[in-house]
């Protein structure tokens, strides 16, 4: 049998099988740490909770090239006002894939597999202890209780993980709710996602992923904080009501997804023989909800900075805050202009939401727009807007972001 129900050790242990347990772990063990992952489920990837929408970078940062699990190549979107109206950025180049998150993530887990990563699939953690100077996981395996000893643990448990509570850590800044379905849609251009703001989506927005000619990704997310409804009560008024829903959307789904979005990373991610990352850590872009991304790219530092202190003896929190620097210092300012525009954008009415489309749509703004935006990196945008345009430009942003910051809370 590959796994002995006896006690198990290893340098470092990997709680979660998602794009950031993966990252986690293939880049452990390719710093020369023996390395295990687990996951609950029986399966990587599943349930999915995502929509599968990925930046080109995140398959860079990933080392992964375009495969069959890649339904759509994205150059662009349309993005509606509350009032109908709508304005198309983008261009020639594949900015994003649409993917099967299901063959993404088992990609990720094979590759760190292929690094030397053991995986244990059907492992759930249920405790953690310091037992001598170690860390000592407490699993369910199979149904029968085990220990696994580790130099540290990296917790890439997602957002409703435990490893951090655990470890004394504190939590991330806000959890929105998201639905989504899958469904007969009649899509407009295989290679835009559409996005709808205002008020029917408090908080955040509703999106229209295709995934071919005749079939899209509805879904939407909201701020529990500013409505009554839940996510799905929400879904269903967007698609009853919406006109372009009403004109496009087949009615049933062949496929629904309910989950969180952690916003805002925790103050520390690390203490004793422990790191977070990914949902786990909110390494999750504000603007969009994407956390493959950001999770992916501080995954890797995490699985370094961890097989680094595992070998070298040392795994105190203070050696683990390499981890905590040096990921702050590669995203750190992306998660918190993206938090500020969060912030603002979920203060604005139907009528802000208009004036906003209606500024982006300007030919000048609209040119910067297809120029700089970038998914993973929306601050490099708002600099450039703040640098080239001139100031006349810029005061309707400024009317509307003011205008929430003065009189909606
Ligand atoms: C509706 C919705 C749509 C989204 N769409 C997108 C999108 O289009 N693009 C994008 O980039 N992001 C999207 N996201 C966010 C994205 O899914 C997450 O940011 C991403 O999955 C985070 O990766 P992770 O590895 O940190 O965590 P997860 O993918 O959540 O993986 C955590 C893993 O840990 C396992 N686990 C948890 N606890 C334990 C335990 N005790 N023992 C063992 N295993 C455990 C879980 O089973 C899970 O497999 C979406 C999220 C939602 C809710």
């Amino acid at each position: 049998m590959k796994y002995p129900l006896a006690d198990l050790s290893y340098d470092i242990v990997v709680v979660g099988g998602g794009p950031a347990g993966a990252m986690s772990a293939r880049y452990a063990a390719m710093n020369g740490a023996r390395t295990l992952i687990i996951e609950e489920h029986r399966a990587a990837g599943s349930p999915v909770q995502c929509t599968g929408l990925v930046s080109s970078k995140t398959l860079d940062v990933c080392g992964i090239r375009s495969g069959p699990w890649v339904y759509q190549e994205v150059t662009g979107a349309h993005i509606f006002a509350p009032d109908g109206s709508n304005i198309s950025i983008g261009g020639e180049k594949v900015r994003a894939y649409v993917v099967d998150r299901k063959m993404f993530d088992r990609n990720l887990l094979r590759q760190a597999a292929a690094e030397g990563a053991e995986v244990m699939i059907g492992t759930k953690a249920v405790g953690l202890q310091d037992v001598d100077g170690m860390k000592v996981l407490e699993v369910v395996y199979s149904g029968r209780k085990m220990r696994i000893k580790a130099g540290v643990v990296i917790g890439a448990d997602g957002v409703q993980g435990s490893i951090a509570r655990w470890s004394g850590l504190g939590q991330v800044q806000k959890v929105l709710s998201g639905v989504q379905i899958e469904t007969v849609y009649d899509v407009a251009d295989t290679d835009h996602v559409e996005v709808f703001v205002g008020r029917a989506v408090p908080g955040f927005f509703a999106w229209v992923v295709p995934v071919s000619d005749n079939t899209a990704r509805i879904g939407l997310c909201v701020d529990p904080a500013r409505t009554q409804l839940s996510a799905y009560e929400h879904l269903m008024q967007f698609l009853a009501t919406n006109p372009r829903m009403k004109a496009r959307a087949g009615s049933g789904c062949s496929d629904m997804v309910v989950g969180c979005i952690p916003l805002g990373p925790q103050s520390c991610t690390v203490s004793n023989g422990v790191l977070i990352s990914g949902d786990a850590a909110g390494q999750v872009k504000p603007t969009s909800g994407g956390g493959v991304y950001m999770g992916a790219l501080c995954a890797k530092i995490a699985g370094e900075v961890a097989a680094h202190a595992a070998l070298s003896g040392d795994t105190s929190a203070e050696a683990l805050m390499e981890y905590d620097k040096r990921w702050r210092h590669a995203v750190g300012r992306e998660l918190a202009v993206g938090m500020r525009i969060h912030k603002v954008f979920g203060r604005l009415d139907g009528e802000d939401f208009n004036e906003l489309i209606r500024f982006c749509g300007e030919p000048e703004v609209l040119e910067l727009i297809n120029q700089y935006g970038d998914i993973d990196h929306p601050s490099v945008l708002l600099g450039k807007l703040v640098a080239r345009t001139k100031g006349k430009k810029l005061l309707g942003v400024f009317r509307v972001a003011l205008k929430a910051m003065m009189g909606k809370e």
